[in-house]
């Protein structure tokens, strides 16, 4: 973690204090001329150049940086995740931190958001924010994004609705946003549930609530030892290679990315009772982007012990297959019913 910066809000110490904690991206990310949006380096400018090309910032909140990371999302790892969940709750725990705003590159945005919202443990905001152009492009999106994401977290009313996402004015509960888009600006969806929110021009509403438990209610903790899980989908003519590679490796959970209704190739179905016999947790997903993956009965799911990851998509659901082998959860089924 790079040096803190103190950037002082205007003349007024009654403005909420927030954490803004910066890991890389595109929102980070510079290329050699302004029309260029796609050849160019993520994660490259620090926290403080991304402050200052927000205008207006220091009548919202007080800022408190910190340079977590400079990394391209895809990259992002176990133990980062740990490091920032781990700096996210020792903030939230000062008395003089009102929320955390955490810069994000946007291709494992929502991974690192499900995470952050099944292990912070306070209910004050925290809000991911992102963008799709580099900070030195024509329209770049990110300082909107930004001053949008410090206005939601620095809003009482963002308090105790688990980890958001603010981006291109809407606000995304962390368990239901994903990335749909390759290059626009509009490139997040909540498939299942749509937004939760909007925010603009310094005014921000929520249009519903989220029910399920996150936050303060979320019965697992950030892990340092995670368990390896992989990924694995479904396809014409898939070969069971994949899932006996990831029993080798030794790997404790699979997550299938399913066709349709988390349904899986015969040839999966084998290889996965072969390793459910050797105690591998098995989660059902669907690679189709929206809809419920129902439980299955005999097919797979009474017969083998699968578990259907309802509305999660399999990136979530490795997740909390992920927290939930972590914390020696007796029944996954349970644990994807709730959350
Ligand atoms: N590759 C970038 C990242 O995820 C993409 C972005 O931020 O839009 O870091």
């Amino acid at each position: 973690m790079n040096a803190v910066t103190i950037i002082a809000g205007m003349n007024t110490s009654s403005l909420p204090r927030i954490a803004v904690l910066a890991t890389g991206g595109t929102i980070a990310g510079q290329a050699g001329d302004a029309s260029n949006t796609t050849g160019y380096k993520a994660g490259v400018v620090g926290v403080d150049k991304l402050l200052d090309a927000v205008p207006g910032l220091s009548s919202v909140a007080r800022i408190h940086a910190e340079q977590i990371a400079s990394i391209d999302s895809k990259d992002m790892s176990p133990a980062l995740w740990t490091q920032l969940v781990l700096r996210v709750n020792a903030l939230l725990a000062q008395d003089d931190i009102d929320g955390v705003v955490i810069t994000h590159g946007t291709d494992t945005l929502e991974e690192t958001a499900y995470l952050l919202h099944l292990t912070v443990k306070s209910a004050k905001p925290v809000v991911l924010t992102a963008a799709m152009r580099p900070s030195s492009a024509l329209s770049a999106d990110g300082p909107l994004n930004l001053l949008n994401a410090v206005t939601v977290a620095a809003s009482k009313d963002a308090a105790g609705q688990g980890v958001l996402v603010a981006f291109n004015n809407q606000i995304h509960s962390a368990r239901d946003v994903t990335k749909t888009n390759t290059y626009a600006v509009d490139a997040f969806r909540s498939p299942e549930t749509g937004v939760l929110g909007f925010v603009q021009d310094g005014r921000f509403e929520f249009q519903r609530g989220i029910v399920r438990p996150h936050t303060m209610k979320s019965e697992f903790a950030i892990v340092e030892n995670w368990p390896m899980v992989g990924i694995v989908a479904s396809y014409v003519g898939v070969l069971r290679v994949g899932i006996d590679a990831l029993v080798k490796a030794g790997v404790a959970g699979i997550v299938v990315a399913g066709t349709g209704n988390g349904s899986m190739h015969a040839t999966l179905t084998q290889a996965l009772a072969d390793a459910a016999k050797q105690g591998i947790a098995v989660v059902r997903s669907s690679r189709v982007g929206s809809g419920h993956v129902m439980r299955n009965g005999a097919a797979s799911d009474d017969a083998l012990g699968t578990v259907s990851a309802g509305t999660l998509n399999p990136y979530k659901a490795r997740v909390l297959l992920m927290l939930a082998l972590a914390a020696n959860a007796q029944d996954l089924q349970r644990v994807f019913d709730t959350y």
